[in-house]
């Protein structure tokens, strides 16, 4: 299955709600049975899926915040208590954001799927294909993550994504009374043909949390190593931390990030560009904007979309400075290899950023 051309609608209907998966498209994904990066979580688990769990672990430990029950995971850092030499226990059982990633589903006016960049078992190269405006091909590899998806919309899907398009058009109430509401559509069309890479003002970029603000607040990402690797907040840099499963954390090194704009090479600026104009299709980013506006009183949508997607490809370019000085020493040039790793380090952080809508 293809679409006739890349911003063709493509929507699954799924009852009386419509999932719309055009972001997937160009997409192939393989799990790296050698990662586990994203059993670093605790995941949410429903009600109906803890006896499953219990039957295979009876001695699981399930959290539960208020309403909501989570996977426990070990503690100081470590990784899901049901990961055991890289291999899930409860693989067949697995709740359902294990089952469901790398994609992830934003509720805003609309119920819209995107892949999370971070993980390694997906390429971004294919954002070149999405963004080259040829012919996009239906994405690979995701079938079983999307059925997962499809498998838990339902009467209460429609409900929340009732509740958020109210949340959405308070938003544009709010903004429009100001004069600064531009709807997304607007928004998409000025910026897509002026997407470019940071100014020398977006650098040195903020840093990443200090580890004693809590591990699994730290942006991770998968080097090829037995854990996962955190940034934190160092002294002279950012220090690379390589996770346990068990917990704890060891020190890999500090590395300064750019002080200035890194030199890259013109497929890396294909590929940070190709990047920041998949942010901008995600519904995720706009509702995130909003809410960053509504703290003030001035600028446009375009305006402070603009101006973060600068940041964001700011932020790519500062964690694949460190990642090619954690590999392999400092590097005058960057690549697309390199903007590749910095896209895995920075992409599942801008996606936990608030947005008035709610992750499915
Ligand atoms: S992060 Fe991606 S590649 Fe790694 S274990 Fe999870 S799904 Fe597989
Ligand atoms: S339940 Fe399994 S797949 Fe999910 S986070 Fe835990 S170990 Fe990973």
């Amino acid at each position: 299955m293809t679409t006739g051309r890349p911003d063709a609608t493509r929507t699954d209907d799924v009852g009386p709600l419509r999932l719309d998966t055009r972001l997937l498209d160009g997409f192939t994904f393989g799990c790296r049975p050698d990662c586990g990066l994203c059993c670093y979580a605790e995941p949410r688990v429903e009600t109906a899926e803890v006896a499953g769990l219990l039957e295979i672990v009876p001695e699981a430990e399930i959290r539960r915040v208020g309403r909501e029950a989570f996977v426990a995971s070990r503690p100081d850092g470590g990784a899901c208590q049901f990961l055991v030499g890289n291999r899930c226990r409860v693989h067949a059982r697995r709740p359902h954001p294990c089952r469901e990633y790398p994609l992830t589903v934003h509720l805003g006016r609309r119920l819209q799927a995107s892949v999370v960049l971070s993980c390694p078992g997906v390429d971004p190269a294919a954002l070149l294909v999405r963004a080259g405006g040829t012919r996009t091909p239906a994405p690979r590899g995701l079938e079983s993550e999307l059925a997962a998806v499809e498998e838990r919309l339902g009467p209460a899907t429609r409900r929340r994504l009732d509740a958020t398009r109210r949340r959405g058009e308070k938003v544009e109430r709010v903004l429009s009374a100001q004069g600064r509401w531009e709807d997304d559509a607007e928004v998409r069309r000025r910026l897509r043909g002026q997407l470019q890479g940071p100014d020398p003002g977006d650098f040195p970029t903020e840093d990443p949390p200090d580890r004693e603000d809590g591990l699994e607040r730290l942006p991770l990402f998968w080097d090829g190593r037995t854990g996962p690797v955190g940034l934190a907040r160092g002294l002279g840099g950012w220090e690379a931390l390589e996770f346990a499963p068990e917990g704890g954390t060891r020190s890999l090194g500090v590395f300064p990030p750019p002080e200035r704009p890194p030199t890259v090479d013109p497929a890396a600026l294909g590929l940070l560009t190709a990047y920041l104009a998949y942010w901008l299709e995600r519904d995720a980013f706009l509702a995130a904007v909003h809410v960053g506006m509504l703290d003030s009183d001035e600028g446009s949508v375009s305006g402070w979309a603009a101006e973060e997607l600068r940041v964001i490809s700011a932020e790519t370019l500062s964690r694949a400075s460190v990642r090619a000085k954690l590999r392999s020493g400092p590097v005058e040039v960057l690549t697309a290899d390199h903007v590749r790793d910095g896209i895995r380090a920075v992409d599942q952080d801008w996606l936990d950023r608030p947005t008035w809508g709610e992750r499915l």
